[in-house]
This record gives C-alpha cells, sequence and structure tokens, in this order.
C-alpha cells in the first residue's frame, strides 16, 4: 500500500469513527492531562478540589469530552462527600454503569454513555426520589449555566 492509499483509507476509518471507537493518542489530544487520567484512566480528583463541588447555578452538566448531556442542576445537591453528587442523571441515556472491583471495594463504575469516558461512581445512599449518588469528577463534567 502506497503513502496515497494509505491516506484514503485513513480518511475513511475517521469519517466512521465515533467517540467511543476514538484511539489513546486522540483523547490525549483533545483532554487535559489531568482529565485524561480521571476519564480514560478511571483516576479520582481529590475531594474539595473540583470546581463543581459549591455549584448552585441553574444548567447543565455535560461530558468533557464529548459534551453529551449527562446531569441537570435539579438533581445536584450537597452530598458532604467532596464531589459533586447527583440524585438522577439528564437523562435514560446520558451514563452507563458496570460493576468496578478495583481497590478492593465492590462498587458500580459510571461512564459517559456516548464517549464511554470515565466519569465516576454511583452509591446507594442519595436522597428520594432515586436514592441514588451519582458521585462525580468535577473535571470529567463542563457547565453550562441557564
Ligand atoms: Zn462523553
Amino acid at each position: 500500500m502506497n503513502w496515497l492509499m494509505r491516506a484514503v483509507t485513513r480518511g475513511k476509518d475517521d469519517e466512521m469513527a465515533d467517540e467511543h471507537s476514538r484511539t489513546d493518542e486522540d483523547w490525549r489530544k483533545i483532554l487535559t492531562p489531568e482529565q485524561y487520567h480521571v476519564m480514560r484512566e478511571a483516576g479520582t480528583e481529590p475531594p474539595l478540589t473540583g470546581i463543581y463541588v459549591d455549584t448552585e447555578d441553574d444548567g447543565l452538566y455535560r461530558c468533557a469530552a464529548c459534551g453529551n448531556e449527562l446531569f441537570r442542576s435539579e438533581a445536584k445537591y450537597h452530598s458532604g462527600s467532596g464531589w459533586p453528587s447527583f440524585y438522577e442523571t439528564a437523562g435514560p441515556d446520558s451514563v452507563e454503569t458496570r460493576d468496578d472491583g478495583s481497590h478492593g471495594m465492590v462498587r458500580t463504575e459510571v461512564r459517559c454513555a456516548r464517549c464511554g469516558s470515565h466519569l465516576g461512581h454511583v452509591f446507594e445512599d442519595g436522597p428520594e426520589p432515586t436514592g441514588l449518588r451519582y458521585c462525580m469528577n468535577s473535571i470529567a463534567l463542563d457547565f453550562e449555566a441557564e
């Protein structure tokens, strides 16, 4: 395959690529090193350090990597955990969850349903009406005031 063929093939791949199939190299260009650590390596920002811990403004929290609508300010509450907390997602398809047995704990990981980026965890000690606590990393969110 000559260089031209390769270029054409690569162009096709780009068109077909959705956020789920981005490479690590792509993500490193899109995200800051801190975001990359949390969102692609399932890291956790230190408690009380995130910019949205105490935010009470009305608006929408989007995925910092792909812009997917994740949470609305109406569902945000003060959990005292040191991370922004929500009792429900913006929509039924906002996030996907999976079992996470890392760090010797049994937790449920929360990922963006559109791009697969790690966002945080969900626990069953939240307030009514859902009883859920979506414990998010501020750095994985992008707040849009309304
Ligand atoms: Zn996303």
